[in-house]
């Protein structure tokens, strides 16, 4: 029998790739935002129509690219920021598979404008569908402008199985939420179908909180902290009486990154225990500072799931120093179940 096995080419490799890196205009802001961090900006405008669907732009004042970088930044495994194996346990930003721009050029159009600090020019890429359609030199601020349009262009199944606008909006505003409740010292503004949603100063982290979820939050937040070896625990819990029955105001931070841990969720419950009604949650902002050494981000492309070292250590840290908070603020009200 002849042999049958082929190489796919880069642009297909690209579109299945980008099948697990963007799953909706939420996913493509994460990317660029957090590329924005990666390039030091102190400053992000996130700018969205139509639930992202039609347009998402990112532009921020960070180092930017030369023209050479631009270009190759939309090549798949293209990163500049590992660079062998055991970089990946000691990663300080929040990129480094070198994905998530192929992915997107792969599937939607998209425009770059960046310029570097040191460059007197900038450079202008327009890319659709992996191909890249121009490439000029341009007068252009210090910085990044990242620019898609039409996401799923290429991918009528994927752009019809989005969900309407407004939900859409949802996924994107909880991402913004995340992105900037990590990164308090950056500024950030939020342009929706032009309307302003959010202007965010650079502010330190409780009023980061506040600025977003409103004035009242204020007086519902109680601090933690506690640091020892393995990890050091920083942020906020809200107060038992505030628990709720919806979820959505629990946010954990490893490292300043946004992740996902119902086991770690199940520790704060346990501290909770007794003093908030069974079945509501409470709130909490944490932060959890690890040796990067310590924490496996690379399990899934979007890097909310992570890999403790220890976890079990974390755990039981986690559920001690907040139940010490509750006790220390004597927020711990008495309950009656029984009525
Ligand atoms: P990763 O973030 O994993 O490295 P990306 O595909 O998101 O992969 O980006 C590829 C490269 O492009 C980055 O490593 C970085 O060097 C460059 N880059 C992307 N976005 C920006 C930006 N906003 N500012 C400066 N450089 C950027
Ligand atoms: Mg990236």
């Amino acid at each position: 029998m002849a042999d049958i096995i082929r190489l796919l080419p880069d642009h297909v490799a690209n579109q299945i790739a980008a099948g697990e890196v963007v799953q909706r205009p939420s996913s493509v802001v994460k990317e660029l935002m957090e590329n924005a961090i990666d390039a030091g900006a102190t400053e992000i405008q996130l700018i969205i129509k139509d639930g992202g669907k039609t347009l998402i732009q990112v532009v921020d004042n960070g180092k930017g690219m030369s023209g050479t970088d631009a270009r190759l930044s939309f090549e798949r495994h293209a990163t500049s920021k590992i660079q062998k194996a055991e970089d990946l346990f000691n990663l300080h930003t929040k990129g480094f598979r070198g994905e998530a721009l192929a992915s997107i050029a792969a599937i939607a159009h998209v425009e770059m404008l960046t310029k570097t600090e040191d460059d007197d020019i900038g450079t202008k890429i327009k890319i659709e569908g992996s191909k890249i359609v121009t490439q000029e030199v341009v007068v252009a601020p210090k910085g990044t402008s990242m620019l898609v349009k039409n996401l799923f262009f290429n991918i009528p199944a994927r752009r019809n199985f989005l969900k309407s606008d407004q939900v859409e909006y949802r996924h994107i505003a909880d991402e913004f939420h995340r992105i900037s409740l990590a990164h308090p010292q950056v500024a950030f503004n939020f342009y929706n179908n032009g309307s302003d949603v959010f202007q965010l100063p650079a502010n330190d982290f409780r009023k980061r909180i506040v600025h977003i979820f409103g004035r009242k939050t204020d007086e519902k937040l109680v601090p933690v902290e506690e640091e020892t070896q393995v990890v050091k625990i920083s942020g906020y819990i809200q107060k038992p009486e505030f628990a709720k029955k919806s979820r959505g105001e629990q946010f954990f931070f490893a490292n300043n990154r946004f992740i996902k841990s119902p086991y770690l969720h199940h520790a704060i419950l346990g501290a909770f225990e007794g003093v908030i009604r069974p079945g509501t949650h409470p709130g909490y902002f944490l932060n959890l500072e690890v040796d990067p050494a310590t924490i496996d981000i690379n399990i899934h492309p979007t890097k909310t799931e992570v890999k403790f070292d220890d976890e079990h250590t974390l755990y039981a840290m986690l559920k001690s120093t907040v139940k010490h908070s509750l006790g220390q603020f004597n927020v711990v009200p008495a309950l009656d179940f029984e009525q």
